[in-house]
C-alpha cells in the first residue's frame, strides 16, 4: 500500500531529537526553530517526560472513559491552577481540530443558535465546523459548507459590531494570535470589546489558543494580555509536547449533561500523563518566562534586519517575520545550509519561529546570525 500523498516533504528524515535539536539518518544535526509546528513546548525527549511516559505505559496505557482515571482529574487541577482558570471545567480530547469541534457544539447546543463568527486568514482545524470557521476555501469540500460563517476582518470594530447586533450568532472564534495565517495579533482593545458585546448578546466567546496556548506567548494564554476570559478555551499542540492531547475549557456556568460530549481516546492514561510531566516542567524550568525572555531578545534582534525585513510580528516564541519578497528560497537555504527547521505559512512572504519554550539565548543568536548570512543575499 501507498501512503495517500497529501504533504508537502522535506527530503529528511529525523531520528532522533533532544531538546531544540533533531538528527537525521547521516547524524546531521538541526536546530528547531519550528518545534514541529508549535508542538514542542519543553523540549524533544526532556527526561522527566519520557520518564513519566515509560512509567504510565508500564502501569496502564489505555482504558475508556467509562471508568474513574484519577489522572484526568489531576490533569485538570494542574492546569486549572497554572492557567489561572481554576474556577474552569476541562474536556479532554486528541487534537486541535476536536477541540474546536467541541467547543463550537457546546455553544450551540447552550444557546440553541447556528451562525459562527470567525476571522479573516484564521485556521482551526479540519473537521466539520473547525474547517468551515477556517479561511481557506481549498481546504474546505462542499459538505463542509453547510455551516454558516461569517468571516469579518480582524481588529474591525465596526464589522463585529454590526455583526452581533443585527444577527443571531451563536459564537465568535478567534486564534490568541493568528498562526497559520502568518502571525497577526489581535489588538488587546478588539478582544475586550468582543467581550462585552458577546455578553451583550449571549453570543459564545470561543479564545484558540491551540497554537499560542500554553506559555508560548510568555503568558500561559495570549489572549491574557487582554485582561478578558472567554467563555470557551480550546488547547492542543505544546499541551503533550507529542502526544496527542487536545483540551477545551469551559465557563463554570456552563453545565454539563451526560453524554453530550464524548471521545474514546480522550483523556486516555497515557495521554494525560503527557500532559502532566508538560505541566510540570514548564512550571519546574519556569518556561512561561523564558518564552517572554528570548521571544523578547529575538525580537528586538530582528527588528535590527529593518531594511531586509518589511516586518516583525507576535510575541513570545510565537514570531512572524515578513519579507518583502517570497521566502520559500531562504527556509530552504536556512535548512539545507544551516540546518534551522522554521515553519512557512498561509502568506508566501511570512515565515514563523515556533521554537521549544525552552530555547536559550546561545540558540536565540545561531538562528540570527544564519538569517544574517542569508539575508546577504538579498
Ligand atoms: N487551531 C489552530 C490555531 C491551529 O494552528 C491548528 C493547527 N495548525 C488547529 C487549530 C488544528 O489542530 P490539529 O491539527 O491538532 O487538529
Amino acid at each position: 500500500m501507498k501512503l495517500f500523498d497529501v504533504y508537502n516533504l522535506f527530503q529528511i528524515e529525523p531520528v532522533k531529537a533532544q531538546g531544540c535539536y533533531l538528527w537525521d539518518r547521516n547524524g546531521t544535526v538541526y536546530l528547531d526553530f519550528y518545534g514541529g509546528h508549535a508542538v514542542i513546548s519543553i523540549g524533544h525527549s526532556h527526561p522527566y517526560y519520557t520518564h513519566a511516559l515509560s512509567k504510565q505505559l508500564h502501569r496502564l496505557g489505555f482504558y475508556s472513559n467509562s471508568v474513574i482515571n484519577h489522572l484526568q482529574t489531576e490533569l485538570a487541577e494542574k492546569l486549572g491552577q497554572m492557567s489561572g482558570y481554576a474556577n474552569y471545567q476541562l474536556f479532554l480530547c486528541n487534537s486541535g481540530a476536536e477541540a474546536n469541534e467541541n467547543a463550537l457544539k457546546l455553544a450551540s447546543f447552550q444557546n440553541g443558535r447556528k451562525k459562527i463568527v470567525a476571522f479573516r486568514g484564521s485556521f482551526h482545524g479540519r473537521t466539520s465546523a473547525a474547517v468551515a470557521a477556517t479561511d481557506n476555501p481549498t481546504i474546505r469540500a462542499p459538505l463542509n459548507n453547510t455551516h454558516e460563517v461569517i468571516f469579518l476582518p480582524l481588529n474591525d470594530r465596526v464589522a463585529i459590531e454590526h455583526t452581533l447586533l443585527q444577527q443571531d450568532i451563536c459564537a465568535v472564534i478567534i486564534e490568541g494570535i493568528q498562526g497559520v495565517g502568518g502571525v497577526h495579533v489581535p489588538e488587546k482593545g478588539f478582544l475586550q470589546f468582543i467581550r462585552e458585546l458577546c455578553t451583550k448578546t449571549k453570543t459564545f466567546f470561543i479564545l484558540d489558543e491551540v497554537q499560542s496556548g500554553y506559555g508560548r506567548s510568555g503568558k500561559f494564554f495570549a489572549h491574557q494580555y487582554a485582561n478578558i476570559q472567554p467563555d470557551l478555551i480550546t488547547v492542543a499542540k505544546g499541551m503533550g509536547n507529542g502526544f496527542p492531547i487536545g483540551g477545551v475549557l469551559i465557563h463554570p456556568n456552563i453545565k454539563p449533561m451526560i453524554g453530550i460530549l464524548g471521545t474514546t481516546f480522550g483523556g486516555n492514561h497515557l495521554a494525560c500523563a503527557a500532559g502532566l510531566a508538560v505541566l510540570n516542567v514548564i512550571e519546574k524550568e519556569d518556561l512561561i518566562n523564558n518564552a517572554k525572555r528570548i521571544g523578547d531578545y529575538l525580537m528586538k534582534n530582528l527588528k535590527s534586519f529593518n531594511h531586509k525585513v518589511a516586518e516583525v510580528r507576535g510575541i513570545g516564541l510565537m514570531i512572524g517575520l515578513e519579507f518583502p519578497f517570497p521566502c520559500a528560497d531562504l527556509r530552504k537555504e536556512l535548512l539545507n545550509k544551516h540546518k534551522i527547521f522554521t515553519g512557512s505559512s498561509s502568506n508566501k512572504n511570512t515565515i514563523r519561529l515556533l521554537p521549544p519554550l525552552s530555547i536559550t539565548q546561545k540558540e536565540a543568536d545561531i538562528f540570527l546570525n544564519a538569517l544574517d548570512q542569508v539575508l546577504k543575499k538579498y
